[in-house]
């Protein structure tokens, strides 16, 4: 069966189903021009990092070599001319229509709100929230790439937002051996036992505890979209192995 048959019998099952729940990775949003971390295109295979993205991303890196962090967080993790793709906007269609429930992702890109969705759960946080670990002031975007609203440190410091209390401005965004927002974490853990259809795309499920949500649904169908093969394959009732843009343009 080819992508198109099958993105028809997604169709279906949308269809069919009284509402359904979208769980998506950095896969969708590979088609705004945005790279994921895992495919071979993806961030973790830029051999010119001399230190992993890993360990950059990391709470400890942050709070040791922030200059560092920040330097690679602006240059890497920040995409200001990203529009959203056709998934995007298919499943904002979705919501409007009242079948797409909610949008769980582990992206930090803003874009499902860029095109339209509402009830969108961030378990990764946003780019777009910004705080001084200080005194806690929020702060946008802008701040952090341009100092704009704040300022940005010189000599030692240079390139890092600093609040006017003198605080750096770190990004709301889930560092690794940093926790989830448990709220967040629980309101994704209740919609994905209560679906009936729970559909995941542009994930490699590898990122915990993220893809031990899955684990939760109890509804009559998965579907996984996913260019490359996870861990998860064998739990899927429709295996879609493609590309998201391919699937969601044929659901609107
Ligand atoms: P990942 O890089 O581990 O996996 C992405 C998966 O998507 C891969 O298996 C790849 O084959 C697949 N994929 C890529 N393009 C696709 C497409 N067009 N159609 C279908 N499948 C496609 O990403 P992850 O599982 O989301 O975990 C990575 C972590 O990286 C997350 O925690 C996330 O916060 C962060 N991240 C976010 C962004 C973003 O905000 N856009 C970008 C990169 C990484």
């Amino acid at each position: 069966m080819d992508i198109k048959e099958k993105a028809l019998q997604l169709k279906e099952l949308i269809d069919e189903a009284e509402s359904f729940v979208f769980f998506g990775g950095a896969g969708v949003s590979t088609e705004s021009g945005i790279p994921d971390f895992r495919s071979s295109e993806g961030l973790y295979n830029d051999k010119k990092e001399a230190i992993p993205p890993e360990r950059i991303l990391s709470h400890t890196y942050f709070k040791m070599h922030p200059k560092e962090f920040f330097a690679f967080y602006k240059s890497k993790m920040v995409y200001t001319q990203a529009k959203p793709s056709v998934t995007h906007q298919a499943l904002a269609k979705l919501e409007q229509e009242g079948k797409c429930k909610a949008v769980i992702t582990q992206n930090i890109d803003g874009l499902h709100q860029m095109a339209g969705s509402k009830n969108v759960l961030e378990l990764h946080g946003s780019i777009y929230r910004n705080y001084c670990i200080k005194c806690g002031r929020p702060y946008g975007l802008e701040t952090v790439m341009t100092g704009e609203g704040a300022k940005l440190g010189e000599g030692r410091f240079e390139g890092i937002p600093v609040c006017n209390c003198g605080g750096i401005i770190k990004p709301d965004v889930v560092l690794y051996e940093e926790s989830l927002d448990s709220s967040v974490l629980q309101e994704s853990v209740s919609l994905i036992a209560n679906t009936p259809l729970l559909i995941i795309g542009g994930t490699s499920l590898n990122v915990y505890p993220a893809a031990g949500l899955l684990q939760h649904f109890k509804g009559s169908h998965l579907v996984l979209i996913n260019k490359e093969s996870t861990p998860f394959d064998n739990n899927a009732d429709l295996l879609i192995k493609g590309a998201l843009g391919q699937v969601f343009e044929q659901l609107t």
